[in-house]
């Protein structure tokens, strides 16, 4: 790609090109096609390299034989928006898909399709704007707001749609393919008021192998290789979408992560639940043998054995649990099924085998919550203090009701009760634990974004827009 000559492009240019010389590529990918699909995860880079999602769906759609797929993140000063694999101008792909993981991402969606003057609904796009398609986590389920702005909505798990995208992905016409991928059971169309019939779901996760084809410096997962062990989730929280979406669970085979592991010093395990891979027990000997450096995305403290603790320990500082609450009534009511005494027993079991720091994460926010549950935070905190840790980290989530999970038709809670449950849990603790609390105002954004219905979504979006593009104050600290 030609260089460009003004010194505030070239700054950009320099930027997005830094990145990807900071990555380490595992699998070359061909850059063949000519249908260019920009790839955007709309966030920052930082962001962006902490979703194997992201880099699976760049590897997979290079795969179609017309596409040429590259990727792109958001910054905000940003003007040309190159993309990372050859640091080309956005306005040179005639499709964009937006990977939509995060309902706050939205924000960043309109913020983008603004600045670059296509309009941000969908019935008022002309022949030569781009084509707006959304993909991601998000999709899932149906968000009614998404169907106002992208001319296409594609529902599952992208590998299980190649086969069919292979047919669609030929067409440079818009109209054309918009239409022909209105076919599609995954898609929805909004223009065609055509809904989707099925969300795609990949029956075998041994034949598309979910590894990511580089190794970012940056995020979450800095330095690792990110390898995809389980998709879905057995259990079945009340609140979460994924326990309630992603179904049937499905395990890549204990042969196929060894042979991706062969040559890897540094990996990053994802599944809902580590614990719950059925090969585990059977591979710690294995990990141990090799040193292999290991990140763990998420486990169940009921399922925690020594065996796994020590394995644990030996990567990482920190003891990091979700329990959600602390009371026994209102985790039932979120269906987070555990018991005081697995709780205190996964804690203590984690002190002996040497972790001297726990962080926590919490749920509250729920109408049934009262005084007396929240001061069962700190008997809590004093067993723990008791069993010896150092540091007790809390991070505490306001409640947000998700479209497709069972607490659906609730409410958020109100944020002047909100606001004044922070208060409370405050003065709980003194020094004993350091607590954070998540934004309720990014927390609430997300409630409207993900409970928007037919008929409050133009009049969100409209809102939305004003505030990603800065006319109006109030969220602007939530772009980005
Ligand atoms: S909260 Fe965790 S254990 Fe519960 S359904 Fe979600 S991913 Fe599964």
């Amino acid at each position: 790609m030609r260089k460009p000559r003004d010194s505030r492009s070239f700054g950009e240019f320099d930027f997005v090109k830094r990145f990807r010389l900071s990555e380490q590529i595992i699998e070359q990918i061909d850059l063949e096609g000519d249908l260019r699909v920009a790839l955007i995860f709309p966030n920052t880079y930082t962001v962006a390299a902490s979703s194997l999602g992201f880099n699976l769906v760049y590897k997979w759609f290079n795969k179609l034989p017309r596409v040429r797929c590259e990727r792109f993140f958001l910054h905000r000063d940003f003007q040309k928006f190159y993309s990372l694999e050859t640091q080309t101008p956005i306005d040179e792909f005639p499709i964009w898909a937006f990977v939509m993981h995060f309902e706050n991402d939205f924000l960043n969606v309109l913020w983008l399709l603004r600045k670059k003057r296509v309009p941000i609904f969908n019935n008022l796009r002309r022949s030569f704007d781009p084509l707006i398609v959304f993909g991601g986590a998000l999709t899932y389920t149906d968000l009614p707001i998404f169907r106002f702005v992208a001319d296409v909505i594609l529902h599952g798990d992208f590998e299980a749609m190649l086969e069919d995208l292979q047919e669609v992905f030929v067409y440079e016409n818009r109209d054309r393919l918009i239409e022909k991928i209105s076919h599609l059971d995954f898609a929805t169309v909004p223009i065609n008021n055509k809904a989707h019939k099925k969300v795609a779901a990949s029956q075998d996760m041994n034949v598309l192998v979910p590894s990511s084809p580089l190794i970012s410096s940056k995020g979450e997962f800095a330095n690792r290789l990110l390898i995809e062990i389980e998709r879905g989730c057995p259990w079945n929280c009340n609140f979460c979408m994924m326990g309630a979406l992603k179904k049937p669970v499905r395990f890549l085979n204990p042969q196929v992560l060894k042979k991706l592991l062969s040559n890897s010093k540094s990996v990053g395990l994802i599944a809902s639940n580590v614990t719950d891979y059925p090969w585990l027990h059977e591979l710690i000997p294995w990990f141990e043998q090799r040193k292999l450096r290991l990140s763990f995305s998420s486990l169940r403290l009921d399922r925690l054995d020594e065996d796994f603790l020590r394995l644990l320990r030996m990567n990482q500082q920190s003891f990091t649990i979700a329990p959600e609450s602390f009371s026994s009534k209102i985790r039932g009511i979120l269906g987070k099924n555990l018991t005081d005494q697995q709780i205190l027993e996964a804690l203590l079991k984690a002190k002996k085998t040497g972790f001297d720091e726990v962080k926590i994460y919490m749920i509250y926010g729920l109408d049934e919550e009262s005084e007396k549950e929240l001061n069962e935070i700190s008997d809590f905190i004093n067993s723990i203090k008791k069993m010896g840790y150092k540091k007790i980290k809390l991070s505490f989530n306001p409640l947000v009701p998700k479209r497709g999970t069972r607490m659906e038709f609730r409410k958020m809670q109100d944020v002047k009760i909100l606001k004044n449950k922070i208060r409370v849990i405050r003065t709980l603790f003194g020094h004993s634990a350091q607590v954070t609390f998540e934004s309720i105002q990014a927390s609430y954004l997300q409630y409207l974004i993900n409970s928007a219905d037919e008929n409050n979504s133009v009049e969100l979006i409209e809102k939305l827009d004003r505030t990603a593009n800065g006319s109006m104050q109030i969220s602007r600290s939530d772009l980005f």
